[in-house]
């Protein structure tokens, strides 16, 4: 299995996972995009147990539509989110973090009525709603 080594922009908040995650997901969600200044998040879902963590995070916590809090962690230095998790089993980390062009691509689209009308989402994704 291999490891899976993500970063934040400036190096200093890293984290390591052992093994391939548990699920990896694309969001259209109107948060994801404003959490990311991207269009959508792409993150990789791995049990905390799989990862090991280096470095200061600034926590944010933001209660989402179904009223749970997700705990998002970045670098108190250059801003990137490299984790953050709702269910304390899980970490999910932005899949760009691991700037690594084979990373698995999205299992799942969720939030696909937010979804920008040119964005794509990879061949034999599920889309949940
Ligand atoms: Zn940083
Ligand atoms: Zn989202």
């Amino acid at each position: 299995m291999p490891d899976h080594r993500a970063e934040c922009s400036c190096g200093q908040l890293s984290l390591v996972a052992h093994g391939d995650p548990v699920n990896v997901g694309m969001c259209h969600c109107l948060a994801c995009q404003r959490r990311t200044g991207s269009t959508y998040g792409a993150q990789a879902r791995f049990r905390t147990d799989q990862v090991e963590i280096a470095g200061e995070s600034t926590e944010f916590v933001r209660i989402g539509d179904e009223g749970n809090a997700c705990h998002f962690h970045f670098c108190p230095r250059c801003g990137a989110t490299v984790y953050c998790w709702f269910d304390a089993e899980f970490r999910s980390v932005p899949v760009g973090a691991f700037a690594d062009p084979t990373f698995e691509p999205p299992r799942v689209s969720v939030y696909e009525e937010r979804m920008h009308p040119w964005v794509g989402v990879p061949e034999g994704a599920k889309h949940i709603f």
